[in-house]
């Protein structure tokens, strides 16, 4: 008898010749309590070949011993086994547990006795699948032979068979797993383990390419690069092909994509996938030719995931879509988003998210047309990337850039730095200002309240006169938040029709008589906001609200002007105040001339005041409206004269027949800084053949030393405040009464 811990011996015990080593061995497992059959069986077999493969002997002397040899050792081909070893029974319990519990089908089994008197009925045989069942006398050197290779090519079969459903339903796995990736990357990296799984390989030393760049469905990009590798190739991942220090591998692929057929070499496999438009090609190293089996099995794969290959690629281009903007192929907003995350959850403190908008971009696009404006934002996107290397920057929104990184990129003065010189679009070189935000990321912060948090900063900083630049400040936020309150509060004191126009009138001061009106816009009754039009206005502009507002104005300027035609001494003309959104959008000067048409109002009778600030960056489109309006003979103001970017070159293009006297200048007459800006002002008008009106007149001294300077027209307190239109009837109506007496 052997010693208890020796009785499963493995052939490499043996001084035998069979190739151990060798994972082609078949595995022959022989059960007997008797060493002489273990020995005469090691024997006849010694360099035996099967299927030119040599045979690999595992002993086990007991059932039990049998049953674990088994559990540590798979693809077991045959067992040769002894019915009469603990029990009389021992060798055919063993076949019942093989088959029924531990359900491997595939193993063939022979069964030997010494005692033919035990032999099993024909049902185990059949129930059982038992290959054979002899008597150890019978079991001479050839009928041992003629009975293993019977049963080990029974096994071949078998196996191959079973090894092929099971490495299809793999593939249908897999196949079905892979389709859900949305990456190209994710689906090729999936591909490779799926193969290298298949294969029984390690996933080392493992590359998938394709033709093209990742995300280039253009086609022109034709170099190879790494979509995926596993192992040690991991780093070439996004690399061209040919940048890989492996020649081998380099090579394989190339050979493989020229001649496109999969490659099954000593050391290597190739696979070829491909669709109508995308090629790639997946190597995987071995150290043997695969097995006819395997190949089929890889070919299958292979033609399964070329089919989804085009899915996986038109997924990865929707995905691109969601994350890139189309025009600069830089992140857009939700790549944006996605970068702040991932800042704020890393807290880096030395970081800065920085929001950058271009001042005027509509009006380049409107005046220089939709190209030039692509063109601009190319040349600024390129910019502010070659310049901030090592930053994330997104498109967010049509002319707002934005960054994050590290502070010495993103530092104000190196940003204004890049804006001062001009950029080319198209055939234009244009000198453009930006405004941006900035938002220190400290501890870590949501991605969505940086980024609201660098819009704050930016808002503020736009409506901040003379401001490039803001950080966020908690002071900002509340200021935001206020702004924000009273938009909304408008909007919906708007909507429920609670804002009512009143009315200034102005004066002639050659006959006294109410030449004109200006139409104000008032927010009454709405306990705790503040009314005046000087804190909403600027307000409903910022939100574009201002253009709905401005056009109701207009429209019930017009219908009180018609009513005021029955007094009998009526004003020549109505103004109403327009501000630089309502000028800027291409359709105003039609949407004025429809309103006036629609009140049946000539287009002398309306005076349209607008700021001096409108002409900073001279827009086409807001030249254009003022001309055709003018063109048809509605008056244009400039109100605030004096206050804002004045410019003599400026006033020269501009169709203006009026300019108006700011209250300040017109307050200074009489209180003692004397009246050298309000003589100016009219002088300047007199040249330029341009009528005059005081704003703010509220006393006589002022209206007398005005009238002195030649001043036409006056509008004040000292004559009227701004009325509803019921109250304006009546004012006018005593006001005439007075006149005539
Ligand atoms: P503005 O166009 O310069 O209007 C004249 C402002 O001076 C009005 O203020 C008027 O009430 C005020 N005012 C007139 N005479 C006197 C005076 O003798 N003393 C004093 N202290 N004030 C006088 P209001 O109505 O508060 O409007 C402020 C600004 O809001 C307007 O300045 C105008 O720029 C803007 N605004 C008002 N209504 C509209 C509108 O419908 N559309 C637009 N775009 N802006 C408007
Ligand atoms: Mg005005
Ligand atoms: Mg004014």
């Amino acid at each position: 008898m052997q010693p208890e811990d020796d009785l499963v011996r493995f052939a490499s015990d043996e001084p035998s010749a069979l190739a151990v080593e060798n994972p082609l061995s078949w595995k022959l497992l022989v059960v007997d309590d008797d060493e002489e059959v273990h020995e005469a069986t090691r024997f006849a077999l010694h360099d035996a070949l099967i299927a030119d493969r040599p045979l690999r002997l595992i002993h086990a002397y007991t059932a039990q011993q049998a049953a674990e040899a088994i559990a540590a050792e798979p693809d077991i081909a045959a067992i040769m086994l002894d019915v009469v070893m603990e029990s009389p029974d021992a060798g055919l319990r063993l076949v019942r547990r093989i088959r029924e519990e531990l359900q491997l089908a595939d193993v063939r089994i022979i069964l030997r006795t010494g005692q033919p008197g035990y032999a099993p009925e024909l049902k185990v045989i059949r129930d059982y699948d038992i290959n054979d069942y002899k008597t150890k006398a019978e079991l001479t050197h050839t009928r041992l032979m003629t009975t293993l290779i019977a049963a080990i090519r029974s096994y071949e079969q078998i196996h191959a068979i079973s090894e092929n459903r099971r490495g299809l339903e793999l593939i249908v796995n897999a196949a079905a797993g892979l389709m859900e990736l949305p990456a190209m990357s994710a689906f090729a990296e999936g591909a490779l383990l799926q193969i290298a799984a298949l294969l029984k390989l390690p996933a080392e030393g493992i590359v998938c390419a394709q033709k093209g760049l990742p995300f280039d469905n253009a086609g022109g990009a034709e170099a190879l690069h790494v979509v995926a590798a596993a192992g040690r190739l991991a780093s070439c991942i996004g690399r061209p092909l040919a940048q890989l220090a492996e020649p081998e591998i380099v090579t394989a692929i190339h050979d493989c994509i020229a001649r496109k057929t999969h490659d099954f070499g000593p050391r290597h496999t190739v696979l070829y996938l491909h669709d109508h438009k995308h090629e790639a090609a997946v190597f995987v190293r071995s150290d043997k030719t695969l097995a006819p089996t395997d190949r089929q099995l890889v070919e299958v794969f292979a033609a399964n995931v070329s089919s989804c290959f085009g899915n996986v690629k038109l997924v990865e281009r929707l995905n691109f879509i969601a994350y890139h903007d189309p025009l600069t192929r830089l992140g857009n907003r939700a790549a944006f988003l996605a970068d702040l995350e991932a800042a704020g959850a890393a807290g880096a403190a030395d970081q800065l998210v920085c929001l950058l908008d271009i001042e005027h971009f509509t009006d380049v696009n409107n005046s220089l047309g939709h190209e030039v404006g692509d063109q601009l934002l190319l040349a600024v996107a390129r910019r502010l990337a070659d310049a901030c290397e090592g930053c994330h920057l997104a498109r967010i929104d049509g002319d707002t850039f934005g960054l994050v990184g590290p502070k010495s990129r993103l530092a104000p003065e190196r940003l204004l730095r890049l804006f001062e010189t001009p950029f080319a679009a198209g055939e234009q070189q244009l000198q453009i200002e930006i405004q941006f935000g900035y938002c220190r990321i400290a501890g870590s912060e949501p991605g969505e309240t940086l980024y609201k948090r660098a819009d704050m900063a930016l808002t503020h900083a736009r409506l901040t006169r003379h401001t490039r630049y803001l950080h966020f400040t908690p002071k900002i936020e509340k200021r935001t938040h206020w702004r924000l309150d009273v938009i909304r509060e408008l909007r919906r004191a708007f909507h429920a029709e609670r804002l009512a126009v009143w009315y200034q009138p102005q004066i002639s001061l050659h006959d006294d008589e109410v030449i004109g009106l200006e139409a104000l816009l008032r927010w009454p009754n709405v306990p705790g906001f503040v009314h005046s039009p000087a804190v909403f206005i600027p307000l409903a502009e910022d939100s574009g609200l201002i253009i709905d507002l401005g056009a109701w104005v207009l429209d019930q300027a017009c219908a009180t002007f018609r009513r005021l035609e029955q007094l009998p001494r009526r004003p020549q003309r109505i103004a109403v105040n327009v501000s630089m959104p309502q000028l800027r959008t291409p359709d105003f000067s039609n949407h004025v001339l429809r309103t006036l048409a629609k009140h049946r109002m000539p287009a002398s009778a309306l005076e349209l005041e607008i700021t001096e600030s409108i002409l900073v960056g001279e827009p086409a489109v807001v030249l254009r409206n003022l001309n055709a309006l003018r063109a048809q003979g509605v008056h244009i103001a400039i109100d605030d004269f004096g206050t804002g970017y004045s410019s003599l070159s400026y006033l020269r293009q501009l169709p203006i027949d009026c300019m108006k006297i700011d209250r300040s200048f017109v307050e200074e007459i009489d209180s003692g800084r004397g009246d050298v800006f309000a003589e100016t002002i009219v002088a300047l008008a007199h040249k330029l053949g341009m009528e005059t009106v005081a704003e703010g007149v509220a006393t006589s001294g002022q209206l007398a030393r005005l009238r002195e300077l030649g001043c036409g027209i006056a509008q004040g307190f000292l004559y009227a405040k701004p009325m509803p239109p019921d109250t304006l009837i009546k004012w006018m109506g005593t006001r005439n009464v007075g006149l005539a007496h």
